[in-house]
């Protein structure tokens, strides 16, 4: 009964992740966004052995074109993938023609094969809002939330005992406002209702990891212009040094490694055994 997951890509030009879950002996492979090209995820899924053919479902964010690219249309026809969708996002996409008999739409909690839960929230981002999630399969649990403009209460009161945690991490302040960016833009992105600053999502990480047990912190959709992963770093360095040997940044063009959602304890137990195993894997 293993879960685990791997960013494929994340950043402005195309957000997507893998969740690979076994149950009885089977395994499923879901994808959180579709922002890369089809062609691009398969380049990505194929060292892991995954093709696009065992993709059953998709669970949309939102609708930007970075989390949802056109060209998936076509494919989720083909392969009669299942996406799942917030109702608010109904709307948004059909816009997109993706065909209402391919939607699933939820507003609250629902399952997946026999034993996937997905607990959808609701965060603030331009018009429509963002969905989050927590993911849980056999008592484990992922924490899942990008393109959000502040952390609401919502979040620090229900990401809690989590074994891993991806969460935007979008700018750095100083460099969003040394920007050549309009001002217009640099509003909407710091205003609360666009993205995640360093520090904001370090602080989410910091108060959900005091209540968690996590062996994965994955900052997500680093902006290309306005942030350097070595400041993302620097924050887990000088403020939460022990976490930092459970940072993993993800990256536009390069994926994670598939990373176990597991408990922390687990996680030391298995690398002290065996320490080649995880490389061996990747
Ligand atoms: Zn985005």
């Amino acid at each position: 009964m293993s879960f685990s997951f791997c960013v494929l890509g994340s950043g402005s030009k195309g957000n997507s992740t893998l969740l690979v879950l076994e149950e009885a002996g089977a395994e499923h492979y879901l994808l959180i966004d579709c922002g890369l090209s089809p062609r691009a995820t398969a380049r990505r899924l194929a060292p892991l052995g995954v093709s696009l053919d065992q993709i059953s479902d998709i669970i949309l964010t939102h609708l930007d074109w970075d989390h949802f690219y056109s060209g998936w249309v076509k494919q989720i026809e083909k392969l009669g993938i299942t996406v799942h969708v917030h109702r608010r996002h109904r709307s948004a996409a059909l816009r997109q023609d993706l065909d209402g008999r391919h939607m699933d739409l939820f507003d609250d909690a629902f399952s997946l094969f026999n034993s996937v839960s997905v607990q959808p929230f609701l965060f603030a981002h331009d018009e429509l809002g963002t969905a989050g999630f927590i993911i849980e399969h056999s008592n484990r649990r992922l924490g899942y939330a990008t393109d959000l403009g502040r952390v609401p209460q919502l979040m620090l009161d229900n990401f809690v005992n989590l074994h891993a945690v991806a969460l935007e991490s979008n700018y750095d302040p100083a460099m969003q406002l040394g920007s050549s960016r309009p001002p217009f833009l640099k509003r909407r992105i710091m205003g609360g209702l666009g993205h995640l600053s360093n520090e904001e999502s370090f602080e989410a990480v910091q108060h959900i990891a005091g209540q968690s047990d996590l062996a994965h912190i994955v900052p997500l959709h680093l902006s290309r212009q306005c942030n350097d992963p070595r400041l993302v770093k620097g924050l887990y360095a000088d403020r939460m040094p022990d976490l930092l040997g459970r940072l993993t940044m993800s990256n536009q063009n390069i994926s994670t490694p598939l990373l176990q959602v597991q408990s922390d304890a687990g996680l030391v137990q298995v690398e002290r055994l065996r320490p080649g195993q995880q490389a061996a894997m990747f």
